[in-house]
């Protein structure tokens, strides 16, 4: 292959940990095929970041300068990508799932006559790069390959997919700067709404604490976001706690929602439908806690406990609340 580019944007002045993980699948494909990895950083503090992602498997980085403007940000983005791929002619450009590569991928791939494939949960090199998901709601798992070895592909990596690539001691990569020319946005962005949490990101979180119908209401939270308090967890709900207006849509799990692959998921009165069960399959272990016995979702549970939630949850966090501090 002659190139495997990993396209990275900081959050908030720093690199997401599934930045990282792109790593991870970044230097499989390389290692297995003899190229290179090439890392393009943008945002705040992306120059600060190049020294991390040397030392984490990339051999060279690029810092993207934008212009600044962020309506324009994908545009800009989808365009400086666009011009380096057509010069350069990567075999792979890796993007993290979620908003911002959908966004980006399909014009990317448009502009380059490239595939895209989206939510990739693993990648292999066999003669060609191949791309694991799990459409339909994880029912079945698709492995795709591009029909021609030299064709550029575009992939989505669903966050926690991957390990993290770990820092090597004394590994480098040579930083280099591209300034990208400004594009006039298609669309103007009138503003920009960014929840204000503390707590982990629902995709990336390690622990989830999750709740649905059996919440009766918003005030139901509350209960969970004690026990999310004292786990270092992310809270996530289910559609209908959403559709009630009992928490904001970024929480919701599942389908329609977000994807989670935690190593604990938390889930408080929902009777896991499959379109619930579809987010959270890649769970470790799933903890149920339901007053029906015969809840459907006892039954992919690791762990069931057939309780009122509103008694069973304070238990639990006091509990844990006594072994932890
Ligand atoms: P319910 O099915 O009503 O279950 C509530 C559960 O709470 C019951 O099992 C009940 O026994 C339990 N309970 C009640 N009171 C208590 C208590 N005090 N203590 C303990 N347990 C209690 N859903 C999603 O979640 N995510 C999606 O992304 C999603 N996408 C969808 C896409 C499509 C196209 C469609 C058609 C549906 C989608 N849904 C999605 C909705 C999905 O089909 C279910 O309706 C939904 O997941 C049910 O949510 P729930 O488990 O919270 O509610």
């Amino acid at each position: 292959m002659s190139g495997v580019w990993v396209g990275l944007e900081t959050n908030n002045g720093e690199l997401r940990s599934v930045a990282f993980e792109m790593l991870t699948a970044a230097r499989r494909l390389a290692d297995a095929s003899g190229a290179q990895v090439c890392a393009f950083v943008w945002g705040e503090g992306a120059q600060d970041s190049a020294k991390a992602l040397g030392e984490c498997g990339a051999d060279s980085v690029v810092v993207v300068e934008l212009s600044g403007d962020a309506s324009a940000r994908p545009a800009e983005v989808s365009a400086a990508l666009a011009q380096l791929a057509a010069e350069q002619k990567p075999s792979v450009v890796l993007l993290a799932d979620g908003a911002f590569s959908r966004s980006v991928a399909p014009a990317l791939a448009q502009k380059l006559s490239a595939s895209f494939v989206a939510d990739v949960i693993d990648v292999a090199f066999d003669e060609k790069p191949v791309f694991t998901r799990l459409p339909y709601s994880g029912k079945v798992i698709e492995r795709v390959a591009p029909t021609d070895a030299s064709a550029l592909t575009i992939a989505s990596i669903r966050p926690k997919a991957f390990e993290a690539a770990q820092p090597e001691e004394g590994r480098t990569a040579g930083v280099s700067t591209f300034a990208a020319s400004p594009v006039a946005a298609a669309r103007v962005l009138q503003d920009v709404v960014r929840a204000v949490s503390e707590r982990v990101d629902l995709s990336e979180a390690d622990v989830v604490v999750s709740g649905g119908r059996g919440l009766k209401g918003p005030e139901g939270f509350k209960v969970l976001e004690e026990l999310a308090d004292v786990l270092g967890a992310a809270i996530g709900a289910s559609r209908p706690a959403i559709d009630e207006g009992w928490i904001d849509a970024q929480y919701q799990v599942g389908q329609t929602g977000k994807t989670v692959a935690p190593s604990l998921y938390i889930a408080c009165g929902i009777s896991g439908s499959i379109q619930h069960m579809a987010g959270i399959s890649a769970s470790k272990y799933i903890v149920a806690i339901n007053k029906d016995p015969e809840a459907e979702i006892f039954a992919q549970a690791d762990y069931g406990i057939v309780a009122d939630l509103f008694e069973a949850v304070p238990l639990l966090t006091q509990q844990m609340r006594d072994m932890l501090q």
